[in-house]
């Protein structure tokens, strides 16, 4: 049966985002993204962490966990390797993702599991008023701030390559096309995906604001505004590696987009490489029952609670590898 992204809303919750939120165009950007891909709701695990972004999970029709602040990732990789036949997406902000849980990111990268992370990136920690978060530049000063912010911000795209996440990507919480677009590529893409959704924060960032974005402050002759967002693919840009031989090359040419911003901000895919075996299919060359008898699907105990799980196909397996 075909989906319909309103088979995505949860009638019964009130998404209490502010008025103008970008989390309400990256809830809509999910549900549609869901329905095209012809997923149902059982099949589909989306793993949140704490910040306004948190409650992406209460207004999607599907699994959901709201977990703890910077622990999105440690959750959903656990999982996707419990039950690798679920459609795991761990989502959360730019101060969970990027500073308590920066660990957690760089770790996620170099596994590769099969599965989504989008980080909410507003440039601030919205839910506790506003302080600087680590995505926010050097100088800004937002309006919760006494004074500018004085360190360096984290850049989420080339932490993202240098950390082996396979697929980098970026697009915009007001671009809900775009956004659904890309999370589709991202759940579709073999391997460790990262999508940065850039997303304002009417209540707290002042400054990368909507208008901000769509260049209401730099109008041309005939007063149309000229949009900061540029996408990569209509600029020409090849994300994709096809060889080996070229894969640093690519990831060169994506921290270099990945550098740009102020007047021209690059939205769409900086990086996919497939070649590269997942942890799914590292770890079935050493269990080869793994995808079909995966940890979730295995019987653990007797109606007694009696543990039966039989280790000795696992032990021959392991002396066979
Ligand atoms: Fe959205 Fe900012 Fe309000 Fe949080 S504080 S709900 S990020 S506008």
């Amino acid at each position: 049966m075909a989906r319909k992204p309103s088979d995505f809303k949860v009638a019964d919750v009130y998404a209490d985002w502010c008025p103008g939120c970008g989390d309400f165009g990256i809830m809509n950007g999910l549900q549609m993204a869901f329905a095209d891909l012809g997923l149902e709701p059982h099949q589909i695990v989306l793993v949140s962490g704490i910040g306004c972004s948190g409650k992406e999970p209460h207004n999607v029709k599907c699994y959901g966990v709201h977990t703890l602040h910077g622990r999105t990732l440690p959750f959903a990789m656990g999982i996707k390797a419990a039950n690798p036949n679920l459609e795991v997406v761990a989502i959360g902000g730019d101060g969970d993702g990027l500073g308590i849980g920066a660990g957690h990111f760089v770790n996620a990268g170099r596994r590769d599991l099969d599965m989504t992370y989008i980080i909410h990136n507003n440039g601030v920690y919205g839910l506790t008023k506003g302080q600087a978060s680590p995505t926010l530049r050097r100088d800004v000063q937002t309006k919760a701030l006494p004074r500018p912010n004085i360190n360096d911000p984290v850049n989420p795209i080339g932490l993202a390559l240098i950390s082996g996440f396979t697929f980098a990507a970026r697009s915009y919480a007001h671009d809900v096309r775009h956004l659904r677009d890309t999370i589709k590529q991202g759940v579709q893409h073999k391997g460790m995906a990262f999508i940065e959704c850039l997303q304002p924060c009417p209540s707290y960032n002042n400054i990368t604001t909507k208008a901000w974005y769509s260049g209401e402050d730099r109008k041309d002759a005939q007063g149309k505004p000229q949009s900061r967002l540029y996408k990569l693919d209509e600029a020409g840009f090849d994300p994709v590696v096809k060889d080996w031989s070229e894969d640093f090359k690519r990831k060169v040419a994506a921290l270099e987009k990945a550098q740009e911003w102020g007047d021209r901000i690059p939205i769409g895919v900086f990086y996919k490489n497939e070649l590269e075996p997942t942890f799914q299919e590292r770890y079935s060359k050493r269990i080869p029952f793994y995808i079909s008898k995966p940890p979730a699907k295995q019987k653990l105990c007797d109606d007694n609670g009696y543990s039966h799980v039989d280790l000795t196909q696992f032990l021959e397996e392991l002396k066979t590898s």
